[in-house]
């Protein structure tokens, strides 16, 4: 096991930086998602880990031997890393333990030993009891987990996962993530996955690199991505914040429909406009004014939904803007009535304007 660095990174397919000066320190035995939509060069940044695309400028270095600068690149056969790609690749001629020890083979290791490895690697993915069975015969999620031991039984440096769970419905989806966190707490292999889910990131990572138009935006913990977003882009690619808009006037406070309003985050330029981010759930509706004065906005019911254990509010400022409040479900105010939202100083993020 090792850690990898990337050092500003960078892939241009033509005048495009497709992977556009990243860096990313991955210490040995995390796990870290790069997380971000469609497009913004997750899968680039991971080939280029797995020495299937060279870079344009930049290296990546693996504890401390260098496998790839422009001018020099390690075949992906000789990086110990294993891949999984989202279509799984099982050899449907081949039974399941035929499939996860043909890697071993290649590598000429005895009988005994692979037998054992086997052994060992059926127990840990629940498949002992499938192992003559062939990929047509299996659900997605027990193809998925064949191509996870077919990776692991080798023993990489590096595991690097492609949207794994892609192919699979939302139920099982959802228990895979915990299969994937539970494997990887058990191997500690230094793995890097992509995904543009973030639940599927808030799950399984040590770190999750939000990626956008080939940078990463922010990297850090998932509390820290989600709690403390630096940019609108990742306050509203992680958990949908609002991004309300206002002038500030002095290092912590903005101007927002006519309220001075306190902020936690990025210091505020008195005069600059500063978006500041505060989630739906943290806000505080009632009906009647409330006992606190500052950090309390009025605004009329737009409109609102009741969706069994909560409801879901859109309500307008004196200015226009509209914000998402999501309160408890007995919190029936009808369209239409005046509205006091209270923000709590500490969960209003002022971000990088
Ligand atoms: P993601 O995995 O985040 O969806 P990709 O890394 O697959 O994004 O792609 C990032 C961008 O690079 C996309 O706009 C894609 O069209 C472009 N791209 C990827 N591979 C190539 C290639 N071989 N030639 C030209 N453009 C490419």
């Amino acid at each position: 096991m090792a850690s990898v660095e990337l050092r500003g990174l960078t892939k241009r397919y033509g005048n495009t930086a497709v992977v556009d000066n990243v860096s990313l320190q991955i210490e040995h035995g995390h796990l870290v998602c790069l997380l971000g939509p469609s497009g913004c060069g997750k899968t680039t940044t991971l080939r280029l880990i797995a020495g299937f695309v060279e870079p344009s400028e930049g290296e990546i270095r693996v504890g401390d031997k260098l496998i790839s600068s422009p001018a020099h690149t390690v075949p992906p056969e000789r990086r110990q890393m294993s891949m999984i790609f989202q279509s799984y690749a099982l050899w449907p001629h081949m039974t399941v333990a035929e499939n996860i020890v043909y890697g071993l083979k290649l590598r000429k290791i005895d009988r005994a030993t692979i037998g054992q490895k086997l052994d060992a690697i059926l127990a840990t993915t629940k498949l002992a009891a499938l192992a003559e069975r062939y990929p047509g015969e299996l659900s997605g999620g027990q193809q998925q987990r064949v191509a996870l031991a077919r990776a692991l039984i080798v023993e990489p440096e590096t595991l690097l996962l492609d949207e794994p769970l892609s192919n699979l419905d939302a139920n099982l989806r959802e228990e895979m993530r915990f299969e994937v966190r539970r494997l990887h707490d058990e191997y500690r292999y230094t793995t890097v996955y992509v995904t543009h889910d973030q639940s599927e990131a808030m799950t399984t990572a040590d770190l999750i690199a939000v990626m956008n138009l080939g940078k990463i935006e922010q990297a850090g913990s998932p509390e820290d991505i989600y709690d403390r977003p630096q940019s609108e882009f990742v306050a509203r690619f992680i958990g949908s914040s609002n991004v309300i808009k206002g002038r500030g006037l002095d290092a912590t406070h903005i101007d927002f429909a006519g309220v001075p309003l306190q902020c936690v985050g990025a210091t505020i330029v008195a005069g600059a406009n500063t978006p500041v981010s505060i989630r739906p759930h943290d806000i505080a509706l009632s009906a009647a004014p409330p006992q606190q004065f500052e950090n309390v906005v009025p605004a009329t019911v737009v409109r609102q939904v009741f969706l069994g254990g909560s409801r879901d509010y859109m309500v307008e400022a004196k200015d226009g803007t509209q914000l998402r409040v999501v309160t408890a479900a007995e919190a029936n105010i009808p369209q239409g009535s005046s509205v006091w939202l209270h923000l709590p100083s500490g969960r209003c993020r002022a971000l990088a304007s």
